[in-house]
Order: structure tokens, then C-alpha cells, then sequence
């Protein structure tokens, strides 16, 4: 019965392209539906621009199906990526997707029936249609949402009478040539000027590759990300291992070592030592002085804001700091644009000439506006508050590197979440069987969560006996709890990350959350292996999950 249900992923990145595969491949019927003209979401042809690489080393952004070849460089370039996922969608997923088509509005199928009724635009002629399936999997991501700051928008430009590119980030790509052919050079007599808003990657990539394009660009922000680089290339035992994801808490505590990292007084010291050195370090490989904006970055232990840079490279942003190609407006914020046509107007009134704006101010989440308040409701994906809770007076009152979290944050806390199991099921629907997310967990490794997280809403779906699933009360009351710890292990974080990339937040943690997954499927965890010493050193890989199809459906035929 179950394999001739038809089933709408909604979404071709990363997460809706792996959801896919494993639906097939379980005999579900599948159509993707994706608002984009290509496969890859964020790594799509119409997203990727010169200059823009991946935060994961070569091997890890891949999944099991598809190994990526061989790359020279140290890590994917974001062209890189969007070839990788072409070829997987190729391969794959041939005439699964249905491209150009944007989903508008989701609904059930009517009150108390079975299936879901999804209204479609077809982003090229504007046609509107309405389709059926048995079951959704939303994998909108959280990055194909544009946020544009107040005052900030193109038509805030417009009545300020700013005649240059206002862009968002996402947009780069596509207007890049324009941006390029409108701002002249510095070798110019009479230069133009680029201002890039935000303090993120996307900010540093795009301020990157404009300047090595010999434009003079100024970076407006008030906090940096966090950076990690090196002198070399880190040895796969510790950057590819668990080695790094262990100096992140779990909301539970599998082994020994980690008991003694995160409830001990000495443990605590080491992971928090060990983050702090680790920060201090990679500014100074970068050559960052103390006293630049940039070494106001978020902590790499309370945040999830961290990136990957390798080691220093002269054509990027670090380098281009250092060298005075790129110029740091920080700390503040751009609030408007100046009435004299060519300025942006920050928040402590200083004036910064521009001829051309790029936000990169992040992502709103896609969801909005998919469902109507009373399907949200009945599906459970409205907004829950939770009760403040401290650490101390929490169920983790005994983990000591969670104590002492920084004042700023726990003073920022608004408590809030979705009650989603494990981020992926809505806890009030959980026993239809018809509706769940994949690509909303926020982790540093999405290949490795996205992959496992496909087998076990295909378990899901197909009422697996071996996944034990809660009932709805259990499953909201545990849902509550994962709410609780997010809001105490990242205080203050869901004010800034919106809803479709934080239904949970594993950034580090990644392989404790798969760990928990496997179990749940009643599959072997911690697959790489080794013994008592060596098990925190063994790298990861997708490639540990290349045969969970075979096995879920050995246990499938074993019951
Ligand atoms: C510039 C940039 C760099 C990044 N670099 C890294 C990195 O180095 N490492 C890392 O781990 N992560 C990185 N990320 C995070 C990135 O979002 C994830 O790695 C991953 O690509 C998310 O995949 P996804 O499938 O969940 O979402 P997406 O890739 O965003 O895919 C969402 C899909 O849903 C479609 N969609 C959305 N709404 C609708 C709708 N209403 N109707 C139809 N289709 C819809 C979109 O068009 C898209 O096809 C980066 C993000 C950005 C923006």
C-alpha cells in the first residue's frame, strides 16, 4: 500500500535531492517541486558566483551514492557544488523534478480526508494549478528567502533617489556582470564604490571577489563570524573526526569522554580552553590584530556562526583587510540611504559613499506564507513559547560547560521553538504519517544529517515497525524538552535564525544527533568504528550509510 503513495518534495537543494533519492528508491512515487530552473537550492547554477567556497573540506559535502571526484583545491567551490548536484539530480532523479514551479499554498485535502492539496505558480508564464499527493516533505531550505533590512529595500533606493544596484545576496550571481559594468574601477580617474552589508560569509566571499575584480569595497557590520584557519592543512583525524563535534554538548551524553568534557570542572576548562585557543589562533594565521572589528566575532562555543577558511590566502577577504583593499566599517549597522542619491546612513550617523548596495542580511524562512494560519495550527507548525528556564534549574543542571553562558545572550533570551520531533515531524501530526521537513536542522555537516535524515522520514512514511514512533502527547512533551535545551545550549540564537533552518540546532554536535537517529531506526550507531582511544579520531563519511536502504529493508522483511 504505502509504496504506490504519491509524494511532493517541496525544494531541490541538498536536502529535497537526498529526500528524493531515498523515497524512490523505497518505492515511493515522487515529484519534486522547486521554484528554481536547476538542481542544488544554494548550489543551484542561478545562486553560485566566482569566489564563493564551501566552509566543508573536500569529501564531506557529498553523499553516499555519489562520491565527488577528486577536487585540486582543498575544498568545493560553490561551482564545484552545483556540478556535484546537477550530476546527482542527473543521475538520480531524471524527470522527478519539476522546475520553475513556485509552491504558494499548502492545505490538506479536505477536513479529515487523506492527502494535501499544493497550489502552484509556474514561474515563467505565471500559470497557477493545484496538485495532489499523499504526502509532503518541505525542504525549502533556510537560505532561499532573501531578508531585506528596513530601509534598506530597492524601493527605499528608489524614493531616496539612490540610482545604483541594491542587491541581495542571493541575487549576486545573476547581477554580478551589472554590478561590474556599473561601479568603475579603483584604476579608474573617478572610481565607484561598493558597500556590503553584513558580517557573514556570504558578506566576506562577495566583498572577496569584487575587490579582486578591482572594485573599492567597504564591509558594514557589528559582529564578524567566527573564523577557523591554520598555517596547513588539517590532517583528516582531527578536522574530518568526531574529534571537533565532541567540544559541543548533546542534549544527551553517549560516552565517557563526553560525560567528563561537559560535566566536569576540568572538562569544561578544556573544551572552553580549547575553542578559545582555537579562535585566538586562526586570527593570528590570518593576521588579524586585536584590535580590528573582525576579532569581535561571535564565540565559537555559544554560536553557530563559524567558517571554515583553511589557511590564508592572498586573494581572500583576510588578506584583502590586511591589504587595504577592503575597508571595515564596524562595529554598526546601515540604516537607510542618504538623500543625495550615492550614500548609505548608518546607525551612529556616519555617512558611507556607495554606488552600489549588496545585502547580505541574511534569510527569512520559507515558510511564511505557505500555509494558512489554520492549517498551521492543525499541523502543528505554529510558534510555541517555552518557560525560561536556566541551566542550573534545568534537567542539564549538571553540565558544567553550559554554566556560565555569556550575559549578552541569556539576556537575549526569548524562548521559542517549534514543537517538531527531532526537527522533522510536527509532534500534533506525528500519527497521520503524511507531512515532514528535512534541511531545517542547523549543522555544520548537512550532507551527513540531510542523508540520514531521508531514511528515517522514508521510515516514517512508510510505518516502518522498527522506528519507534510516540505517540502525539509524547512526542509534543519531548518536543518541549529539545525546545528547553536548544533555547539553554544556544541562548538568544532563534532570535536571529529563522524558522526553516532551526527547527533543531546540531552544529556541531552532528554525528550525536545521527547517532540518535540510527538508534531510533534500531540501526548500528557510531559506524566508523575503533576502540576506546581511537573512536574520537576515525574521520566521518557519508559513505557509512551507503547500505541503511538495504538494511531498513532486511529489518523490514526480518518482522
Ligand atoms: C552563500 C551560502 C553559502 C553556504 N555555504 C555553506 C557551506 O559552506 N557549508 C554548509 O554546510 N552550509 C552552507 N550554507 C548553508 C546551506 O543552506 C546548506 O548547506 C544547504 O545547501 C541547504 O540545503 P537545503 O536543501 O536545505 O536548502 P536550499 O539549498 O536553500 O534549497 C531550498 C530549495 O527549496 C526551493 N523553494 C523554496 N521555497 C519554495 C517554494 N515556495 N516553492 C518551490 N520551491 C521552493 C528553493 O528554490 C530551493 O530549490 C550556505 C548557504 C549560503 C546561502
Amino acid at each position: 500500500m504505502a509504496n504506490t503513495r504519491n509524494v511532493c518534495v517541496i525544494g531541490s537543494g541538498a536536502a529535497g535531492l537526498i529526500t528524493a533519492k531515498t523515497l524512490l528508491d523505497d518505492g515511493f512515487d515522487v515529484e519534486i517541486l522547486s521554484r528554481d530552473n536547476s538542481a542544488g537550492g544554494v548550489w543551484s547554477a542561478n545562486r553560485v558566483y566566482p569566489g564563493l567556497y564551501t566552509n566543508n573540506v573536500n569529501g564531506e559535502y557529498q553523499f553516499s551514492a555519489l562520491p565527488m571526484r577528486p577536487l585540486s583545491k582543498e575544498r568545493p567551490s560553490g561551482t564545484e557544488m552545483c556540478q556535484y548536484m546537477g550530476e546527482f539530480a542527473h543521475r538520480f532523479l531524471e524527470g522527478k523534478i519539476r522546475f520553475n514551479t513556485q509552491v504558494l499554498n499548502i492545505r490538506r485535502n479536505g477536513l479529515g480526508l487523506h492527502g494535501w492539496i499544493i497550489a502552484a505558480r509556474n514561474t515563467i508564464n505565471g500559470g497557477e494549478e493545484q496538485r495532489s499527493y499523499d504526502a509532503v516533505v518541505l525542504c525549502s531550505g533556510g537560505c532561499s528567502e532573501p531578508r531585506i533590512p528596513l530601509g534598506l529595500s530597492a524601493a527605499d533606493a528608489a524614493s531616496a533617489g539612490f540610482n545604483g544596484p541594491v542587491v541581495h545576496a542571493s541575487h549576486f550571481s545573476s547581477q554580478v556582470e551589472d554590478i561590474l559594468s556599473r561601479v568603475r574601477p579603483v584604476s579608474h580617474a573617478n572610481p565607484g564604490r561598493i558597500v556590503v552589508v553584513g558580517g557573514g560569509k556570504s558578506a566576506q566571499d562577495i566583498a572577496a571577489y569584487l575587490a579582486n575584480e578591482g572594485r573599492s569595497v567597504s564591509v558594514v557590520f557589528s559582529t564578524a563570524d567566527t573564523v577557523i584557519a591554520s598555517p596547513i592543512t588539517l590532517p583528516h583525524f582531527i578536522r574530518k573526526s568526531r574529534l571537533l563535534t565532541l567540544m559541543s554538548p548533546h542534549i544527551h551524553l553517549r560516552t565517557r569522554f563526553e560525560q567528563f568534557l561537559h560535566t566536569t570542572w576540568l572538562g569544561s576548562k578544556i573544551v572552553h580552553g580549547f575553542l578559545s585557543a582555537l579562535a585566538w589562533c586562526s586570527l593570528k594565521f590570518l593576521s588579524v590584530p586585536s584590535s580590528s572589528p573582525l576579532s569581535n566575532s561571535y564565540s565559537m562555543f555559544w554560536g553557530v556562526r563559524t567558517n571554515d577558511e583553511g589557511g590564508p590566502r592572498p586573494n581572500r577577504f583576510h588578506s584583502l583587510v590586511n591589504s587595504g583593499k577592503i575597508k571595515l566599517v564596524a562595529p554598526s549597522r546601515a540604516k537607510r540611504f542618504g538623500h543625495d542619491g550615492r550614500s548609505i546612513i548608518l546607525a551612529d550617523g556616519r555617512v558611507v559613499e556607495a554606488d552600489a548596495l549588496i545585502l547580505a542580511t541574511g534569510f527569512n524562512s520559507s515558510w511564511e506564507g505557505l500555509f494558512d494560519v489554520d492549517t498551521a495550527q492543525e499541523l502543528g507548525i505554529d510558534k510555541h513559547t517555552i518557560a525560561p528556564v536556566t541551566a542550573s534549574e534545568s534537567e542539564w543542571g549538571s553540565y558544567k560547560s553550559i554554566g556560565n553562558p555569556p550575559k549578552t545572550l541569556a539576556d537575549d533570551i526569548e524562548p521559542r521553538g517549534l514543537l517538531l520531533y527531532h526537527g522533522m515531524v510536527p509532534a500534533r501530526n506525528i500519527s497521520r504519517r503524511d507531512f515532514a521537513i528535512n534541511g531545517a536542522v542547523y549543522t555544520a555537516n548537512p550532507a551527513y544529517v540531510f542523508e540520514v535524515s531521508s531514511h528515517w522520514i522514508s521510515s516514517y512514511l512508510l510505518s516502518d515497525p522498527f522506528l519507534r514512533i510516540p505517540s502525539p502527547e509524547e512526542a509534543a512533551a519531548q518536543c518541549e524538552r529539545e525546545t528547553e535545551w536548544m533555547n539553554i545550549r544556544y541562548p538568544g540564537i532563534l532570535n536571529w535564525a529563522n524558522e526553516s533552518f532551526s527547527t533543531r540546532i546540531n552544529f556541531w554536535d552532528y554525528p550525536q544527533l545521527v547517532d540518535d537517529l540510527l538508534e531510533e531506526m534500531s540501526l548500528p550507531i557510531m559506524r566508523t568504528g575503533g576502540n576506546w582511544f581511537t573512536w574520537p579520531f576515525i574521520p566521518l563519511s557519508t559513505q557509512e550509510f551507503k547500505t541503511l536502504g538495504a538494511e531498513r529493508a532486511e529489518l523490514r522483511s526480518a518482522i
